[in-house]
């Protein structure tokens, strides 16, 4: 499998190397024949090549057998016309990754929850209140006068069935109950169309039960009853902002897997941001990009039927659970003392043990 790793800004040069050496350590473990080509984006292509994403790597996206994505800071860059894009955006775009898939499992002692979650955001992840993701490309915020300011939502009929597809089709190899988030009460023609697409799609599963709850109401359920939840299908930013929240309960931020899925193309990209408070430390939990590379090894290898692909994001999984269940071994935002490569180590360490 031919993976084409781009690091990032902030802590992203910092947690792909660790997520590099266990994605090595499973290769050897698993014999997955892995092919991993490193090319820059973010701040270090924007001063090499004049540009935060660089035309040669969209060119070779299509060709290779997944995507690692470091966390950019993509608001600190320059307007597009001098170079700066959102390389996050434009990949969920250009490639219509339409579903960011992102569990969220509360592991004993690291999670504050009174109830156990284990749970899944299905968040639609190329249109909704972005307004680089909009028909207004790059403008869908506006002022037109000195007092006001306006943001346009777009939600389709095409884009919410999409990603609902994808949310039963996963419910159905878990526990079968998908939640549709909205705010169709107050949003009554976007959430309202989002609404009833995902009912649509209900149809055409019947074996899987089918609950809605608003977005506020979830928010707070999240908290005090996580164990209701397995699949949550939403909106852009309502997914964006539950799964932070999902993470952060679960223990922490640096915790949650992510992959941004379309029908050919995957992109691994830790659930988190480039982290700037805490880059050049060696601080940073690499367990985000470790687990959402684990979810790419097992996309790629359930589309091609690739089982060895399968068993090592299993492997590499429980490998990070075996580390993480030793306060000894975790890092500073779960309390623990080990730097980023320390706990990269164990992970690959358990891998090699296991194997
Ligand atoms: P974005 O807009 O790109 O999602 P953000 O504003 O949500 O970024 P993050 O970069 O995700 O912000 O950081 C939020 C907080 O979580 C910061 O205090 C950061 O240090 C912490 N954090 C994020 N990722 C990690 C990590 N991997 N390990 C430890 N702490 C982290
Ligand atoms: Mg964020």
């Amino acid at each position: 499998m031919n993976i084409l790793v781009l690091p990032g800004d902030g802590i992203g040069p910092e947690i792909v190397p660790p997520t590099l050496d266990v994605l090595h350590a499973a290769d050897e473990a698993y014999g997955l024949g892995l092919d991993v080509q490193i090319a820059e984006i973010g701040f270090a292509s924007l001063a090499r090549e004049g540009t935060t994403l660089p035309q040669p790597v969209l060119d070779r996206i299509p060709e290779v057998g997944g995507v690692i994505l470091g966390p950019v800071s993509h608001y600190e860059y320059p307007p597009r016309e001098q170079g700066g894009l959102n390389p996050s955006a434009e990949l969920r775009v250009r490639f219509e990754l339409f579903a960011n898939i992102r569990p969220c499992r509360s592991r004993p002692d690291l999670s504050v929850l009174r109830s156990p979650m284990d749970l899944v955001i299905v968040r639609e992840n190329t249109e909704g209140f972005y307004s680089d993701r909009n028909m207004f490309a790059g403008s869908g915020e506006f002022m037109p006068d000195a007092d006001s300011a306006f943001s346009i939502r777009k939600i389709t009929a095409t884009g919410s069935e999409r990603v609902a597809r994808a949310a039963f089709e996963l419910a159905r190899g878990r526990r079968r109950k998908v939640t549709a988030v909205h705010k169709a009460n107050v949003l009554k023609l976007t959430d309202g169309l989002f609404l009833r697409v995902v009912r649509e799609v209900a149809a055409d599963f019947p074996d899987v039960e089918l609950d809605e709850l608003i977005v506020d109401a979830a928010a707070a359920a999240l908290v005090r009853r996580p164990d209701t939840f397995d699949v949550i299908v939403t909106t852009n930013m309502y997914g964006d902002i539950l799964s932070d929240e999902a993470a952060e309960l679960s223990g922490s931020l640096g915790l949650g897997g992510s992959l941004n899925s379309g029908h050919d193309v995957a992109v691994a990209q830790a659930q988190h941001g480039s982290a700037p408070d805490i880059a050049g430390k060696a601080v940073a939990n690499p367990t985000s990009l470790i687990l959402s590379a684990a979810m790419l090894l097992d996309w790629r290898g359930r589309r091609d039927g690739h089982d060895a692909l399968v068993a090592a994001a299993a492997g590499v999984e429980s490998a990070v659970e075996g580390v993480l269940g030793d306060p000894a071994c975790r890092t500073r935002d779960l309390g623990g003392p080990l730097g980023t490569a320390e706990f990269a180590a164990h992970v690959v360490a358990r891998l090699r043990r296991a194997a």
